[in-house]
């Protein structure tokens, strides 16, 4: 690695002017993923920015509901009002890396993980998303791991975060800014699927950064749940994961919001699932429906047709948790 700058900023506005005349700069915080790709030769830069001590690492509840975590807010955090609120968040963080690698990862750095597609991390390997144009490796060799929603003959490549996916069932909002201003970009719309262009993984342009994740209030957050499933019961990615929030009047499910991991390379929002358990009673049969309803259109690749069945079971035990509790 042939490191030739690093800057210390004092200010976000400093950090942000460095971005902005430095386009090949790359922002660090944690470094928990980003150093392995500079050590591997994946990702190169003679510039590093420096985000720690710019006050991005604070907690916000807003007084209309719903809160807002700074950008660098540790994947380990202890807020206690967090947990209870927003329980699925809490047990994908947990779920996501061992506590010394939760103690320096952070909320930014862990929404903007690259992929772990052993084909993107080996550079003797063809990869479109790290080099554009020159092919897949995944989708002739090893794809048990890739995607089966929203994949292109570009890239198969899945999103590696737990985090995320919790996001997606919150319906959280990424917080971005750059010398040209401030942004509010939806999770939903902020991961990009491969298409043509798999080496644009987000909307995050040039010279942006994540300041901070919004979640709202909501009445389904309280009642949430984050059901991972991986080759080993250690920290591991996951093969498929699901992030469910419902709530229930009356013995009957008003909203349900459904997300899943391991499965495309965005968090990926199943609103069949959603439809399936919406105005019914959450019974076995509804349970089981929208784990059918989960895996609808699923589009499976030579290695990985297990997964279809895997995402109907971790909706379902995210499912019968939530009713049992
Ligand atoms: Fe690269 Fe995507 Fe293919 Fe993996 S699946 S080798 S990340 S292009």
């Amino acid at each position: 690695m042939d490191l030739l700058s690093f800057s210390r900023p004092r200010g976000i506005d400093e950090a942000l002017r460095i971005l902005g005349r430095d386009r090949q700069a790359i922002p660090v915080a944690g470094s928990t993923d980003l150093v392995t790709l500079l050590r591997d030769g994946i990702r190169a830069t003679s510039h590093l920015v420096d985000l720690n001590g710019l006050g991005l690492d604070e907690i916000h509840w807003l007084p209309g509901g719903g809160v807002r975590i700074g950008a660098l807010v540790r994947n380990a955090v202890a807020d206690t009002r967090l947990r209870r609120a927003y329980p699925v968040l809490a047990e994908a963080l947990r779920s996501g890396a061992s506590p010394q690698i939760r103690n320096r990862a952070t909320f930014g750095g862990n929404v903007l993980q690259q992929t772990r597609c052993t084909y993107y991390r080996l550079p003797e390997f063809a990869c479109n998303r790290r080099s554009p144009g020159s092919g897949c490796a995944a989708i002739q060799g090893d794809s048990s791991r890739h995607a089966i929603f929203g994949a292109s003959n570009q890239c198969v490549a899945v999103h590696p975060s737990d985090l995320s996916v919790a996001l997606q069932a919150l319906e959280a909002v990424v917080l971005a800014q750059s010398t040209a201003g401030r942004r509010r970009i939806p999770v939903d719309a902020f991961f990009r699927l491969p298409g043509t262009t798999p080496h644009v993984a987000s909307e995050l342009r040039p010279g942006e950064l994540i300041t901070g994740i919004e979640l709202p209030a909501s009445d389904h957050a309280a009642t949430s749940r984050y059901v991972k499933f991986r080759e080993r019961t250690s920290y591991a990615f996951a093969l498929v994961s699901a992030a469910v929030a419902i709530e229930v009047r009356d013995g009957v499910v008003r909203t349900a919001r459904v997300a899943l991991g391991g499965v495309a390379a965005k968090p990926w929002r199943s609103t069949a699932a959603e439809q399936a358990l919406t105005g019914n009673r959450l019974t076995e049969e509804t349970i089981t429906a929208a784990g059918e309803a989960a895996a609808d259109g699923a589009r499976p690749l030579r290695h990985n047709k297990h997964k279809v069945e895997l995402v109907k079971r971790v909706v379902r035990t995210a499912l019968t948790d939530l009713e049992q509790a």
